[in-house]
């Protein structure tokens, strides 16, 4: 049987090679993908209400005969109006459309229809505008709208409920028995889950909610374990593997935290120490970092390059963007000048410099002359060889795939490696999730930083925001405005994937965005802040130019700033005391962090203005959360209840990004439950190579191939 990765979603009924692309926006290209591809959340339209008992502001459905329609185009609004009268024998009620005049040909006098939607009272009588309709007839093949517990999914332009619905629906009908179950059959009876196909079936179209999240917990259960399972083994293979151990004697290692201008928090001298017995070991180090924006990640990790140096071997900084790289080379650079470190030779290697000079750093990467080596996935050009590296780190405020660490770590022989993200996880989370890495948290803040005070308001309030920014210049402070990147699909998209490059051209969003941020830009030129030097940077200038303003605006050669979201990451300004982000209802809680992360590094108090509107329940739920702390890890939690994991930390993160449905901050009984029998299993047979299980192993390689590309060679 041909598998279910296999089948384009063009083939099903009623989609082909146009509509195709369609579901492509929804990241939708097979039929598993739409098998996968989950109601974001489900209404019970089971209860048929009574046109005479209809309650005017309510949701209600109604049932009943047509009783008359009528098509015409309104001479007031110009608009095209069907209008149909549906009587059930206890009342009649007016269903409106607007400007879909071909609605008029379904609406025979007599037919049945079912009308779902919100009850208003216009004129003194009760009416429904726009409600979700279906015929009867079509009731009797199964009804997908109404009458029952309706699947809501996210959506993209140009594709509507009903027809994902119907799409869903046919493709199951066709293709569900293509499903095939690869859960052991044992433990499946143990814990009562349903199987494949019944899942997916009642994800879709349950007939209870119970059904629904039997469904749920099923399809979640064989997530986390299959994923458990590949932790458990990538785990065991780093363990087994010849790493290079690296000496640092106690006093080096006292030389380097007194070699500072500042005091190391007690957390910085705990992480180094946690570092160092990690290097000294002969088998790899994978360890993960967490701190906070500003918690001082970079000492930890030039702790380890220093460490690679006195040993003789080179080591590595990789950064999401050059802006970032940059920033670490030049504080590093300024730190190792003062004489007080080692005398480490480091370079900058970005995708911006010239082919000779680049030919050239290779070169110097080759022979060794170059000890530590900072730089942006540039570093993993096939060109840039190094002589010995032994220690990279991987600075990714999660942006990097699993795919481009794996290809850094093998520019050098098994070397240690450091990622460090500004994502708090909380604890729980952590140990089952990373459970291949050792984890490392700087949980203090430096201190003699200001405070920051974060207040909303809303855009007619502009005059306001901008007199207190004015006001903030004058005393001798820099300050930031950010405009969001909207796209129409973003809430099915992360930020990482919004930023990739084949997506740009085909967002019209963007582009006006990017034209609000320029318009802005002018005006507070000509206007707003004329008296003041104001920046702009955004993502689609050329990186020499934006990295020039952002170089200005660190000399304080400008006093605003006017970004777009590529401020986001690590961005290190400690005069910049006042951050305003415009539309922050737009954003998600942690971009919303790492901007306000940006400010309230240096000793000023710091102000963070979110300028919003917030329509939804959950766009308030999030900008009242984010003024009530600014503890990350409280802000991770809240986010991870809410939104799920995937979508957290990025697709691209690092094992969340494989989990596709399951949510372990509202699953941890399931994810608890499925850890415990992956760690059975693996105990009795850590390499799964007792035939029961082989088939276990085959279906984790299937699944987490890069995650695991290292296991099989290992
Ligand atoms: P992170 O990457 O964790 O956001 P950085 O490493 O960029 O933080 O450090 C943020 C700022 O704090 C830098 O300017 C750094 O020099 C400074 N810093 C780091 N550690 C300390 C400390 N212990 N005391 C004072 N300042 C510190
Ligand atoms: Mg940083």
């Amino acid at each position: 049987m041909q598998s279910l990765q296999e089948i384009s979603i063009q083939y099903v009924k009623g989609v082909g090679p146009a509509r195709k692309k369609l579901f492509q926006r929804l990241g939708v290209e097979t039929i598993e993908d739409l098998f996968y591809f989950f109601p974001r959340r489900y209404e019970d339209r089971t209860h048929l209400t009574a046109i005479a008992r209809l309650k005017a502001g309510e949701e209600q459905t109604v049932k009943g005969r047509i009783a008359g329609c009528s098509s015409r185009r309104s001479w007031y609004t110009k608009k095209h109006v069907v209008e149909v009268i549906l009587d059930d024998d206890s009342g009649r009620l007016s269903c409106t459309w607007f400007n879909q005049p071909y609605l008029a040909s379904y609406f025979k006098m007599g037919r049945g229809v079912v009308c779902h939607g919100k009850v208003d009272m216009y004129k003194n009588s009760l009416q429904m505008v726009s409600p979700e309709w279906e015929l009867i007839e079509e009731k009797e093949k199964g009804n997908l709208n109404l009458g029952r517990i309706v699947p809501i999914y996210p959506l993209t332009r140009g594709v509507t409920q009903r027809y994902l619905r119907k799409t869903v629906m046919a493709s199951l009908e066709r293709y569900k028995d293509h499903l095939v179950d690869e859960l052991p059959i044992p433990l499946r009876n143990k814990h009562r889950l349903y199987n494949i196909k019944r899942s997916i079936a009642h994800i879709h179209f349950p007939k209870t909610l119970e059904e629904q999240e039997n469904a749920l917990r099923r399809i979640s259960f064989e997530e986390f374990f299959f994923f458990q399972i590949s932790v458990i083994q990538r785990r065991l293979s780093i363990t087994r593997k010849a790493g290079i151990p690296h000496h640092t004697s106690d006093a080096q290692t006292l030389k380097f935290i007194q070699a500072f201008p500042f005091e190391l928090t007690g957390a910085q001298k705990r992480v180094i120490q946690e570092i160092r017995a990690d290097m000294q070991r002969p088998s790899p180090m994978l360890r993960l970092l967490q701190g906070d924006v500003g918690s001082g990640k970079t000492v930890a990790a030039l702790f380890g390059c220093v460490a690679s140096f006195e040993n003789g071997f080179q080591s590595c900084v990789m950064a999401p963007t050059e802006i970032l790289a940059r920033q670490h080379y030049e504080n590093i650079v300024q730190l190792l000048a003062g004489g007080r470190f080692p005398p480490l030779r480091a370079a900058l290697l970005v995708g911006g410099i010239l082919k000779k000079e680049k030919e050239k750093l290779h070169q110097r990467i080759k022979a060794g002359e170059i000890n530590l080596v900072i730089g942006t996935h540039a570093l993993i050009h096939e060109g840039v060889i190094f002589k010995n590296l032994s220690f990279a780190v991987i600075d990714e405020q999660h942006k990097f795939g699993v795919r481009q660490r794996a290809l850094l770590t093998e520019k050098g022989s098994n070397p240690d490696v450091l990622i460090m993200t500004a994502t708090p996880i909380p604890r729980t989370l952590c140990i089952t999730l990373y459970g291949d890495m050792d984890i490392s948290v700087l949980d203090e803040m430096p201190p003699g930083r200001g405070k920051i005070k974060t207040l909303l308001y809303s855009s007619e309030q502009s005059p306001e925001v901008y007199a207190s920014v004015r006001d903030e210049l004058r005393l001798g402070r820099q300050a930031y405005v950010v405009y969001p990147i909207i796209e129409e699909s973003s809430r099915r998209f992360s930020e990482a994937e919004s930023r990739d490059p084949d997506r740009d051209n085909s967002s019209v969003g963007r582009n006006t965005d990017l034209k609000a941020a320029q318009e802005m830009f002018r005006y507070f030129q000509k206007e707003e802040f004329k008296d003041f030097r104001v920046g702009l940077v955004h993502g689609r200038m050329k990186p020499k130019q934006s990295r020039e303003t952002m170089a200005r605006f660190r000399r304080k050669e400008i006093d605003l700033l006017v970004a777009t979201t590529v401020l986001e990451v690590g961005v290190d300004v400690p005069n910049a005391s006042v951050m305003v982000v415009e539309h922050a209802e737009r954003f998600g809680l942690a971009p919303l962090h790492q901007l306000r992360g940006r400010i309230g590094r240096g000793q000023a108090d710091s102000l963070c203005i979110l300028v919003a509107e917030p329509e939804t329940e959950d766009a308030q739920e999030r900008l009242k959360a984010f003024l009530s702390t600014q503890d990350g890890f409280k802000i991770a939690e809240y986010d991870l209840k809410i939104r799920g994991p995937g979508r957290y930390f990025g697709r691209h993160q690092h094992g969340l990004n494989e989990l596709k449905v399951a949510n372990p901050m509202t699953q941890l009984d399931v994810l608890e439950l499925a850890r415990k029998e992956a760690v059975t299993l693996t105990q009795g047979d850590p390499r799964l190579e007792t035939p029961p299980n082989r088939y276990i192993r085959d279906v984790i390689r299937r699944r987490y191939p890069t995650y695991l590309a290292d296991v099989a060679a290992g």
